[in-house]
């Protein structure tokens, strides 16, 4: 049985915050703004996994009126789900996410990306797509106001 999900989310980016995407840290002069440590690209992708299982949103299982999740490695907000997900039987198939933003290039840091992420997922790190492009200079993401992701997840239960 496959299962299909989507995610979506966007942060703030502001000066005095770190930048996080992916699970990487990436030297830059402004950083996402969050309850947690704000990384766009993980929060995508474990709402397309909670989407995917019907097992609802990020906000659901780690609100941010919760002391718990306070500046907390997104990383673990990942494991979580997808430890959420093997209760219900369900395995990951493969991810495809996509980060919208002005700067920095992040190419160069897609390849660690992958290698943190696949082993949490379970899966190879050729089952991991990550792509990036720029707004264009429109919009919020334009103006470097912010940092947007999407995600597309695939699951499958025998
Ligand atoms: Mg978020």
């Amino acid at each position: 049985m496959f299962r299909v999900g989507f995610g979506f989310d966007v942060h703030q980016l502001v000066e005095g915050r770190e930048l996080w995407l992916g699970g990487v840290h990436i030297p830059h002069p402004i950083g996402a703004l969050g309850h947690s440590d704000a990384d766009v690209l993980l929060h995508a992708l474990c709402d397309a996994l909670l989407g995917a299982a019907g097992l609802g949103d990020i906000g659901r299982h780690f609100p941010d009126t919760d002391a718990r999740w306070k500046g907390a490695d997104s990383k673990l907000l990942l494991k979580e789900v997808v430890r959420l997900l093997k209760e219900k039987g369900w395995q990951v198939g493969n991810v495809d996410l996509t980060l919208i933003l002005e700067k920095p290039k992040i190419m160069p840091h897609v390849p660690a990306m992958r290698s943190i992420i696949a082993p949490i997922l379970g899966v190879a790190e050729d089952a991991v797509s990550i792509k990036a492009t720029t707004n264009e200079k429109m919009g919020f993401v334009g103006r470097e106001e912010g940092v947007a992701a999407h995600a597309v997840a695939l699951i499958q239960k025998d």
